[in-house]
């Protein structure tokens, strides 16, 4: 607990908003109650708060939504985001998609990038020592996390069609 509030004290001067802008959280008590872990950032919307994150209003669209607050232990998320939506583009590409999907897709890999960009930039800037503790910090919220685990998104089940022979 001593090492998750650490942690917490130090990574929520390192959080950013949906277009990389730095918007630090105002204290650790506001980092962790006022925020609760999705999967690719802190959530700050109040009722996906009180629901503990699996009440998203708007369909989990990170990218685009006021209330997203990643930081740079979310950093292996995002990025590993950031490939799955290159591969459904191209997977839409391949269909022959309609033009509206494929842009969509390209609009939120535009703007993680830019998540990812403002991020590195952030810790690129910070001392040695500094940059080593932040490391630090996010494997052990990383940790945290993992035993907690944040909410899937939401994939209705459509039944399997049955085969005309039946
Ligand atoms: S998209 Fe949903 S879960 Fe993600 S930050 Fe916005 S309200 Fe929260």
């Amino acid at each position: 607990m001593e090492k998750r509030r650490k942690a917490v004290e130090t990574m929520r001067q390192h959080v950013v908003d949906r277009s990389g802008n730095p918007t630090p959280t105002p204290s650790a008590t506001a980092y962790e109650s006022r925020s609760v872990a999705v999967p690719f950032g802190n959530c700050t919307e109040p009722s996906n708060v009180k629901a503990g994150g699996s009440r998203c209003p708007i369909r989990f669209q990170f990218s685009g939504c006021a209330f997203y607050r990643p930081d740079p232990s979310f950093l292996p998320a995002v990025e590993d985001h950031i490939r799955a939506l290159k591969a459904d583009r191209e997977m839409a590409l391949a269909l022959g998609t309609a033009q509206f999907v494929v842009r969509n897709l390209s609009d939120q890999i535009d703007s993680l990038h830019g998540v990812v960009t403002s991020l590195r930039q952030q810790i690129e800037l910070m001392p040695d020592d500094d940059r080593r503790h932040l490391e630090d910090v996010s494997a052990v919220l990383r940790k945290v996390r993992a035993a907690a685990p944040t909410p899937v998104l939401p994939v209705s089940s459509i039944p399997a069609r049955r085969s005309t022979d039946e």
